[in-house]
């Protein structure tokens, strides 16, 4: 894609939608933390049902090491790995009290230092939270890019590499959620719908569908 093309491509999707929202249930840092490793291979409808009772009861690192893993995993066993994702989350909660008084880390370091909290993981918190420029891929952003052709490859490092060379600097802090619902709503996995696409002028997919 040129950059007149990803300039456009920003500019359309910012058009419609210009308020673009994470869509994880959260009320501070620590229980948007607490979503996204839940939200690993899960949906984030799946998770927010769990953690309504669950952030009623636990919305800081001390009052999760106080649930426990058992009682933890009890309300989120309707989610997928819950038993290893109550154990990270346990063990996270406990680092965070120990080592940053029971606070979030506010640099990729630290935050990838923490039990089940990786790259993509830690990118949704500096941006969202700390309101960094950086560009978390998931699954759908890796393959909205490669679609589209605003970037190639096939780790999502790489995909996120070339984003944050060529997505200009103004649209680059909401470019991740633009993109994840973009490639949630619109530019499907099994059939994206290309009809009503506000980018399908940029996108230089091949396959474009013509049909809903
Ligand atoms: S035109 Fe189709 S393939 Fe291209 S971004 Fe839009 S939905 Fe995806």
């Amino acid at each position: 894609m040129t950059p007149k093309e990803i300039e456009l491509f920003f500019h359309h999707l910012a058009a419609a939608n210009p308020n673009p929202q994470i869509e994880l249930d959260f009320i501070n840092a620590f229980t948007l933390l607490v979503a996204v490793v839940l939200s690993a291979r899960a949906t984030d409808k799946g998770v927010n049902k769990a953690t309504k009772k669950l952030f009623e009861i636990a919305d800081t690192p001390q009052k999760m090491v106080d649930l426990g893993e058992d009682g933890l995993s009890q309300l989120i066993n309707t989610i997928g790995l819950y038993r290893s994702k109550a154990r990270y989350i346990i063990e996270l909660s406990k680092r965070l009290v120990q080592d940053f008084g029971g606070e979030i880390p506010t640099n990729r370091e630290d935050l990838e230092s923490l039990p089940g909290v990786g790259r993509k993981s830690a990118n949704v918190i500096l941006n969202t939270i700390f309101h960094e420029p950086v560009i978390a891929v998931d699954t759908h952003i890796l393959r909205v890019a490669n679609r589209t052709g605003l970037a190639h490859g096939k780790t999502p490092l790489e995909i996120e590499t070339q984003l944050m060379a060529r997505v200009p600097a103004h649209w680059r802090l909401q470019a991740h959620h633009w993109l994840v619902l973009h490639g949630r709503y619109i530019c499907q996995a099994r059939k994206p719908l290309c009809p009503r696409c506000p980018v399908r002028e940029e996108c230089h997919y091949p396959y474009k569908t013509t049909v809903i």
